[in-house]
């Protein structure tokens, strides 16, 4: 025990026992902490003061647990590259508990890589150092641009070692999301065909996530509906960063709409639709330009899931369910053309907008342009920035291809007939100069695992965090990786 106090609320805890096991996280030899989510800490009420202690550090690592947490072991299933894998649940993370956070919003807090549960087959529970700076960045990077996503509340090193291709530093990431509840969560009792369990979580959901359902003529049709459109709402903002997720399985398909478990995620620097990093993704199967059309697969797997509990009339449920996962693409392309105006600084909406998108994603892909960098320069067309007014046909191997592409987004533009000024500052409002690239990212990793040198993870930390803000031209958060920098392949680092 310890006398930080953190106000746990916990529901999960509280559903039948065959939802979790509960499960202590496994004591670690040396914590000691790498970064503290301060305005996170704030947000959820916690005290950043304490929390920045050995105490907090031994809480983070999962060897001291707060009073009123009730760590468990989430159950769930999921298809992994496809393949059925009925029995998966948390095998290297616990949750502590549930905080109701100053915005009124309930939210987890979870322990990654605090050791072996009765879900981790033959894992041993624990996650290197490089995973969890690389969630730690990437996710609180995702949060500054906008996009759903699970957080980072703390990373602490655990002095302990972890073997995976060879001895690597161990470390725990503590993770807050909306819930943990997954696809996969729904695919572990249809299974079963438990279906009071099935019911019991989908009751959950909506009374957590979608209360709105509640009070539809079939709450679980809505409930259906609102995760794909929260959904398609994700990863057409995924499409507009240029973001990989690179494991989309459906246990990683979070059912409140977050982007979650970040693994060999990455962000593409040259664009090409067809970009996979992950090591273990031989068929591209999650590759940039498959990522939605995955996502409705996956969510035709939760439409199966909820069909019991739609109509007990099968057919009836089938027909129900199949009109929710069919909405999907429009849905999907709807969100998208909404993307790409706002990132081609359009202030009205005409019917050839997602043309002209696809169009300049077809130049970039020829012309071999950074993908980030084409769009943030695109203002300097407008009204150059002093700071770094970098043309954006200078990214292209194509610059007259891209000259009559710019030629076409003038013209339509004119026809929204904004200012200048208010035109430019869109644009710069909306198209980061500062993603975490890859080639830095990796660079924090190597300096922290091998040197134990955290300030490189902690300079790119900040400046994910102001995303939208002009560097100086030549800055190294801004400039693409050289050809040695460039990262081929991420590993999932299980
Ligand atoms: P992930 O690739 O992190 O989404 O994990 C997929 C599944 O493998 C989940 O059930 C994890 O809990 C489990 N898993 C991943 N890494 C480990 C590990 N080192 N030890 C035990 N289970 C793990
Ligand atoms: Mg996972």
């Amino acid at each position: 025990m310890t006398a930080i106090s953190i106000p746990f609320a916990n529901s999960y805890a509280a559903l039948p026992d065959r939802f979790f096991v509960r499960q202590a996280p496994d004591p670690v030899r040396a914590p000691a902490l790498i970064r503290l989510n301060r305005p996170l800490c704030d947000l959820l009420g916690l005290d950043a003061d304490a929390l920045s202690s050995d105490e907090g550090a031994a809480i983070f690592a999962g060897n001291a647990v707060p009073e009123g947490a009730e760590p468990i072991a989430q159950a769930y299933a999921g298809h992994q590259f496809g393949g059925w894998v009925p029995q998966l649940g948390d095998g290297r993370a616990v949750l502590l508990g549930e905080v109701v956070g100053t915005d009124g919003l309930r939210r987890d807090v979870q322990l990654k890589g605090s050791g072996r549960t009765p879900f981790s087959r033959g894992g041993d529970g624990r996650a290197a150092l490089g995973p969890v700076l690389r969630e730690y960045v990437v996710s609180e990077a995702m949060h500054a641009l906008g996009v759903p996503t699970t957080r980072a509340l703390a990373a602490v090193t655990t002095g302990q070692d972890v073997i995976r291709e060879g001895y690597l530093p161990g470390a725990v990431l503590t993770r807050v999301a909306q819930s943990h509840v997954r696809v996969g969560t729904f695919q572990y009792f249809a299974a079963r065909r438990d279906e009071e369990a099935l019911r019991t979580l989908a009751d959950y959901v909506i009374d957590r996530h979608y209360p709105e359902a509640a009070r539809a003529d079939n709450p679980y049709t809505a409930l259906l509906a609102a995760v794909v459109a929260r959904q398609a709402g994700l990863v057409a903002k995924w499409f507009g960063l240029g973001f990989i997720h690179g494991v989309m399985n459906t246990d990683n398909t979070s059912v409140a709409g977050e982007t979650i478990d970040y693994g060999p995620c990455a962000f593409m620097d040259i664009y090409h639709p067809g970009t996979v990093f992950s090591s273990i993704d031989h068929g591209g199967r999650y590759a940039f330009a498959n990522q939605p059309s995955i996502l409705q697969w996956n969510l035709a797997q939760l439409a199966q899931c909820l069909m019991p509990l739609i109509a007990p009339d099968g057919d009836k449920a089938l027909a129900l369910a199949q009109a929710e996962v069919d909405a999907y693409p429009a849905a999907f392309e709807a969100a998208l053309i909404a993307e790409f105006r706002a990132k081609l600084g359009l202030a009205t909406a005409q019917d050839d907008d997602l043309s002209l998108a696809t169009d300049l994603l077809a130049c970039m892909a020829e012309g071999e342009a950074d993908f980030t960098n084409t769009f943030r320069y695109l203002a300097n067309r407008i009204e150059a920035d002093p700071a770094d007014d970098t043309d954006p046909a200078s990214l292209f191997n194509n610059p007259d291809a891209f000259e009559a592409w710019a030629a076409r987004w003038r013209a339509r533009l004119s026809e929204d007939g904004r200012a200048a000024d208010a035109c430019a500052a869109a644009l710069r409002d909306k198209n980061p100069a500062v993603i975490p690239r890859n080639h830095l990212v990796e660079a924090a990793i190597r300096a922290a695992e091998d040197n134990g040198d955290f300030a490189p993870f902690n300079a790119l930390v900040e400046e994910v965090l102001r995303p939208y803000a002009t560097r100086p031209a030549g800055s190294r958060y801004v400039r693409p990786p050289a050809p040695d920098e460039v990262v081929q392949q991420t590993f999932c680092g299980t």
